[in-house]
């Protein structure tokens, strides 16, 4: 019986090995989520920089000859999204080469770990947002700590330095640490060139002083520095170029008043120069209020 049992287990596996590929990933339910991965075409937005997120959770990917960039995965169900637009747009998933993260919350990572496998790039992330990737949960810092959904595992994250530039090919990429939202959370720059016409991206993380109900920004013990990385993350942005800003929530930087979702036609306000500036005067105004709203109750 053993033998049989064996066989019969063989030819299962034989059977189901190639779909092997489509390899499915369970979906996390969360109240924005289906809204959030609602499908959305890909769409060149400057030269080599293209969206290839879902409607509502940011992917950017810059390409180049010698390989790709990719920022963010979405959630985990976002991931088949994700690599269908990058290949929609005639790139190769092995050709990505890089894939990076704003923060290491499941709506943002979740897809990252599927998007590894799929490509065999490289993951690298900050020292705090390797440690969750890794692990596939939040941990000790996260202000969301006790109500973030887990996510799977990403295998293999290298985690970088913030006097690093990362490249790939001709691709320049520099992280600037913006901390409070999570201990770990990134800001990206580059510049993209259509021609001689170059334009200074910014792809910034979530600002918003969110948490659970167990965490007060004014005290806790887990992250007692959040309100001062939060001050330090907005004066890293207000000094950065920042001909173009996109957000892991595109709406929260208006990207589709900017960009039509539909035939990617370029609107007029799609470079603003003072977007980060103001980006991170309206996450101090919220931080204020936040902080105001836990001493006053
Ligand atoms: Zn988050």
């Amino acid at each position: 019986m053993p033998r049989l049992r064996h066989i019969v287990l063989s030819a299962f596996a034989l059977l189901i090995a190639p779909c092997s590929t489509l390899r499915a990933q369970r979906a996390i339910e969360c109240e924005q989520c289906a809204d959030w991965n609602a499908p959305q075409r890909a769409l060149r937005l400057h030269g080599d920089t293209y969206y290839v997120g879902t409607h509502g959770l940011g992917a950017i990917l810059i390409t180049s000859p010698q390989g790709h960039v990719l920022i963010d995965g979405g959630l985990p169900q976002s991931a088949p999204i994700v690599r269908a637009n990058i290949e929609s747009l005639g790139f190769r998933m092995r050709d990505v080469k890089l894939i990076l993260n704003s923060h290491a919350h499941y709506d943002h990572a979740g897809g990252i770990a599927e998007l590894q496998r799929a490509s065999g790039a490289r993951v690298m992330a900050s020292e705090w947002s390797a440690r969750v990737l890794k692990s596939g949960k939040s941990q000790p810092g996260d202000p969301q700590l006790t109500i973030a959904f887990g996510y799977p595992a990403v295998g293999n994250v290298r985690p970088f330095t913030f006097e690093d530039t990362l490249r790939v090919g001709p691709i320049a990429i520099v992280p600037h640490a913006t901390p409070g939202h999570t201990p770990g959370g990134t800001a990206w720059s580059w510049r993209s060139c259509d021609g001689a016409r170059c334009l200074d991206f910014v792809y910034a993380d979530s600002e918003t002083p969110v948490s659970a109900d167990d965490f007060l920004f004014t005290k806790n013990t887990t992250y007692p520095n959040a309100i001062a990385d939060f001050a330090r993350g907005f004066a890293t942005l207000e000094g950065l170029s920042c001909e173009v800003l996109v957000t892991p929530h595109p709406g929260v930087s208006s990207l589709w008043d900017r960009v039509s979702p539909v035939t990617g036609a370029i609107g007029a306000t799609f470079v603003d120069r003072d977007a980060c500036k103001r980006y991170a005067a309206g996450a101090r105004r919220a931080l204020e209020q936040r902080i105001a709203r836990e001493r006053g109750g």
